[in-house]
């Protein structure tokens, strides 16, 4: 026996792109609720979402944009999401999912390393003004004509598209856009429908590397359709279902395993607001009656620890998928008992893999269903290999490797990355250590890439550190993650300053602010004389690891105690 599975056989792949799904959607269940944005009070059925996501298209291109273009979406979860999904897709374009959380530097790489030539943004959201941003990195916006900047910072971008009835000098309207379709651009939409290929890029999304710098994942039609399908299967999706979904629409838990899945069944899409929160999660399940739930597992525990929990009625609730990060047993177990979520499953995947490779099922014994990732999906290998890449002996652990059609084109731009993970057999290293019982179900036992998961969102310490090394005060920058109840983990920075420097943890949280996205600045900054190595001169960050969780753990005992005293 060795340490591989084939998922088998599940419902037959589609070889349908993605505006061709939404067409049938709207052609199978033209009346029935498609999107439902809480919030925004928004109602639209299938048919009412095909048909504004067409008059986007065609606005789109009557903008200068041609098929194959890039074009960036900056927003939260608003209904214009959909649009921008379904109507890049109709004009043929590629998508580019950009993080909202993102500060200017970060999206002036995104928007760059992609050759983005349009961009639609949302105005502003939480502390992001994107206006700003936008005119920062592109000052000639102001002066320029819709549709044909010419920015020194940004040198592919041409459109910019500001959501709402209104924009700045320089930019379109997305109402303005979408009243620009007219008969010709709809039938110029039919044509690029019949051109269309479903194994071509349709969507980028970022995540980054062990090397700092953001890696940009193209995913094609077939990776992501056929992703929802099988995973729709596995949670018995039908038209009956409505799914509340408060995980973001930039990752592929939003827009592959909440989208597109309801889109390749028919059920309802609810959005419970813009971004995550407990209680209006909570309201829409039981205004919406939804009958599916997704998110990771931070996200469960907040819902399940929001104190009018009780007062809510999640009768209605049924299925849904937890993944992203490790789900605990505990966890699990309450979501079952406490939310109704009798055939919750687990999922396991990376965005380079559509996203999902393995999921439990329903009809897994419990002790599988919350001790395990599950199994392959259909139609999707995995095995389970050494450091010389040979597959293992059951229960052994050793490096996930997956194939099939899930498994992304490449990172844009960036043949030697891509080769450095996916091998000429395709199949995908996925940096994660896992083991695989002699039934096919796996364990992820731990990470070779050095990344932590702090509330759902992936952190590259490479990355912080790169920044971080900016600061001229700063000799050497060890960043780690510390476990955090409610977040999973925690970022700390362990920082050696340069000789006779001094410098405060408020400093360098401050030095971070407005220059990386506010999930991935340090909670804990420690400032050290000396880093333990290895013999090698290796830093040897599993002590730095210890050392602090230890102290936290110390320091929160200290404040029990102290709290009991009084
Ligand atoms: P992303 O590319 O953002 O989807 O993140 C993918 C990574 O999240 C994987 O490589 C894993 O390290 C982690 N991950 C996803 N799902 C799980 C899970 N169910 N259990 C443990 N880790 C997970």
């Amino acid at each position: 026996m060795q340490s591989y599975a084939h998922g088998g056989d599940g419902p037959p792949l589609l070889g349908l792109t993605v505006s061709g799904v939404l067409d049938e959607a709207a052609a199978r269940w033209p009346d029935k609720d498609a999107l439902i944005v809480v919030d925004q009070q928004i109602r639209w059925t299938w048919n009412e979402l095909r048909d504004r996501a067409r008059a986007l298209a065609a606005g789109l291109l009557s903008t200068g944009l041609h098929p194959g273009d890039r074009i960036g979406m900056l927003a939260p979860n608003r209904a214009e999401w959909l649009l921008a999904q379904f109507g890049s897709a109709y004009a043929g374009l590629i998508l580019v999912n950009v993080n909202p959380a993102y500060r200017a530097p970060e999206l002036e790489y995104a928007l760059n390393k992609v050759g983005c030539r349009a961009l639609i943004t949302e105005t502003q959201f939480k502390s992001s003004d994107y206006i700003a941003m936008m005119q920062t990195l592109a000052p000639e916006l102001a002066a320029s004509t819709s549709g044909d900047l010419y920015a020194h910072g940004l040198p592919e971008l041409r459109v910019v598209i500001q959501l709402g009835k209104k924009a700045v000098p320089g930019m379109f309207s997305l109402d303005d856009v979408m009243r620009q379709a007219d008969v010709e651009s709809l039938q110029r939409l039919d044509e690029i429908a019949a051109q269309s290929d479903f194994d071509a890029p349709i969507n980028i999304q970022f995540t980054s590397g062990t090397t700092g710098a953001p890696k940009a994942a193209t995913l094609t039609h077939h990776n992501m359709i056929n992703n929802a399908l099988m995973s729709a299967a596995i949670l018995d999706f039908s038209c009956k279902d409505r799914l509340c979904i408060p995980v973001p629409m930039y990752h592929c838990f939003g827009m592959v395993l909440g989208t597109l899945l309801c889109a390749t069944t028919g059920a309802a899409i609810v959005f419970p607001g813009a971004a995550f929160e407990a209680e209006a999660t909570l309201q829409a399940i039981e205004a919406e009656s939804c009958t599916a739930l997704h998110g990771v597992p931070t996200m469960f525990i907040a819902v399940l620890d929001e104190p009018e929990f009780e007062k809510y009625d999640l009768s209605s609730l049924r299925t849904g998928i937890m993944a992203g990060a490790p789900c605990p047993t505990e966890l699990m177990q309450r979501v079952i008992e406490d939310m109704h979520m009798s055939e919750i499953t687990i999922g396991y995947g990376m965005t380079e893999t559509g996203p999902l490779s393995t999921q439990t099922s329903p009809r897994d014994s419990v002790e599988r269903r919350v001790g395990t990732v599950g199994r392959a999906l259909p139609h999707t290998e995995i095995k389970i290999v050494d450091e010389e890449g040979h597959i293992v002996a059951p229960d052994v652990a050793g490096e996930l490797c997956v194939r099939g059609y899930n498994v992304m084109l490449g990172y844009w731009g960036d043949p030697e990355r891509t080769a450095e993970d996916i091998d000429t057999s395709r199949w995908i290293r996925t940096g994660d250590v896992a083991t695989m019982d002699e039934n096919g179900y796996l364990r992820i036992v731990g990470r070779s890439k050095d990344m932590l998961i702090r509330g759902g969102e992936n952190v590259y310490p490479r990355e912080i550190e790169n920044f971080l090394y900016t600061n001229p005060k700063i000799n050497q920058v060890e960043v780690i993650g510390v476990p955090d109840p409610r977040f999973g983990e925690e970022i700390a920075a362990c920082i050696q300053l340069q000789e006779g420097e001094q410098a405060t943890e408020e400093e360098i949280r401050n030095y971070c602010r407005g220059k990386l996205a506010h999930f991935k600045i340090p909670r804990y900054v420690r400032f050290v004389d000396e880093f333990p190595m290895t013999v090698t001169g290796k830093v040897q960050k599993f002590i730095l690891r210890e050392r602090l969780t230890k102290e936290l753990e110390q320091a929160f005992r200290t404040s029990q105690l102290k709290r009991a005293a009084t």
